[in-house]
């Protein structure tokens, strides 16, 4: 075994060796999540000034041994615990985990993809989910009985996802039907149809299953929108107001009839007549590494590369998907560079992992993060090998250690929701 002490970050040192030079937003980053783990706040990132609902689950003490291994040390542990439990084991990566992390899984994607990629080995007993919390429960809701989802840190939660909690959106929704009423119109379309991003809890996913709602990720949700529309006379648009925004506007919604629904104020701070005259009713979250892109950092990229590409999440804000060549999910940005046969410059408006693997895998093309100073999803960010080896090492012992179990009414609802958005067609 090697006796290289883990005293920085390696995605750090990969990050700030990317492709441009940048600074990080925090020296914290370089330290071993388990030192921020039971600090207030989501930890050094982009999330790290966010406030963490009280009852979000927190990780325990990650045993010493762990916390003092090597890097190598670290790599070789989990590579013996994968290949004891075999196909026994699934290892998912999302697009934004940190490379240390992403070596080890057998696939990588979206939080959808990598739900549905967790299907296709049915021998998995278990599927250890290198995501944040709401992606694990999604795992829960499509596998099988049998099959158990880990989340290697617990920690690992989405500030987007909780700036929607169950109980605000059910306040918001008693308050909106005593505007719009329960009866539908002449058309037979709902007074109002909940919409959830797939970046929420899985009681909101269950929550739009029981109000006719539906469930949509990035890459969907304009089907998603016309058939909330072909159903419903409007729609209550959750976590993510810039998704919402950017999508509905493209649709051709004006913003007028977009009001942005504020948990803390009667009628979520707009008036009885504006709530009337809506068609989409955003609520008030977004995600903490998107609204970091701005649309200076695209007209620097403009002047310093004239013949740039600049391709973005739609969780950025408008302005800025305005300013951008071209909006899309993971995928689409994913599918934008490796489809692209000349070589090109690439600007890019998502999380920094994903830009600097991009990077690394077209050296073809100049592909640069849009925001200078890098920083990644915090929450992502707290998967760190060290968590990985230890739940795979406790399920080689037999023992299941940080188990994500979504309770069976909430899949049955949840499940209700995700199959309507699988069931939704694109009109075109
Ligand atoms: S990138 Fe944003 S939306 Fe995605 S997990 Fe991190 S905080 Fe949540």
């Amino acid at each position: 075994m090697t006796t290289t002490p883990l005293t920085l970050d390696t995605t750090i040192r990969g990050i700030t060796n990317g492709v441009l030079p940048g600074e990080t937003c925090t020296p914290e980053l370089a330290k071993g999540p388990w030192e921020f783990d039971a600090t207030p706040g989501y930890g050094p990132g982009s999330s790290m000034y966010d406030v963490i609902p009280t009852g979000s689950p927190v990780q325990g003490g990650l045993p010493r041994e762990y916390q003092d291994a090597s890097t190598n040390e670290l790599h070789a542990r989990i590579r013996a615990a994968k290949e004891t439990l075999g196909d026994r084991l699934v290892i998912l990566g999302h697009f934004y985990q940190r490379d240390e992390v992403v070596q080890h899984a057998d696939f990588l994607g979206d939080s959808f993809q990598l739900a549905n990629a967790a299907l296709t080995k049915p021998d998995a007993e278990y599927i250890v989910f290198c995501g944040v919390h709401f992606m694990a429960e999604t795992a829960d809701i499509l596998a099988r009985d049998d099959q158990r989802v880990i989340l290697p840190n617990l920690a690992a939660g989405c500030s987007m996802a909780d700036m929607a909690d169950i109980d605000s959106v059910e306040a918001a929704w008693e308050e909106l039907q005593s505007v719009y009423g329960t009866e539908p119109d002449a058309d037979g379309r709902a007074p109002i149809i909940p919409v959830t991003y797939m970046n929420s809890s899985a009681a909101l996913k269950a929550f739009c299953g029981r109000n006719g709602g539906i469930v949509c990720t990035s890459s969907n949700a304009k089907t998603v929108l016309e058939w909330a529309f072909e159903r419903g006379q409007r729609v209550l648009f959750f976590p993510d107001q810039h998704l919402g925004r950017n999508t509905a506007k493209a649709m051709g919604v004006p913003l007028e009839q977009m009001p942005m629904w504020n948990p803390r104020k009667p009628l979520g701070g707009s008036t009885h007549d504006e709530l009337l005259d809506a068609r989409v009713v955003l609520w008030h979250g977004f995600c903490s590494v998107h609204k970091r892109f701005t649309v200076d950092q695209i007209e620097k990229a403009r002047a310093d590369y004239p013949d740039v590409r600049v391709v973005v999440h739609p969780e950025c804000p408008m302005p800025v998907v305005d300013a951008a060549d071209e909006a899309g999910s993971t995928d689409y940005i994913r599918r934008a560079v490796a489809g692209a046969t000349e070589p090109t410059t690439f600007a890019i408006g998502t999380e920094v992992n994903m830009v600097n693997r991009l990077a690394a895998e077209y050296p073809q093309h100049t592909i640069f993060c849009l925001d200078p100073v890098i920083c990644p999803c915090s929450t992502m960010y707290r998967i760190h090998p060290g968590y990985l080896a230890w739940v795979l090492e406790e399920l080689v012992a037999g023992r299941v250690v940080n188990e994500i179990v979504v309770a069976s009414t909430i899949q049955d609802e949840a499940r209700v929701a995700l199959e309507r958005m699988l069931a939704a067609k694109p009109r075109d």
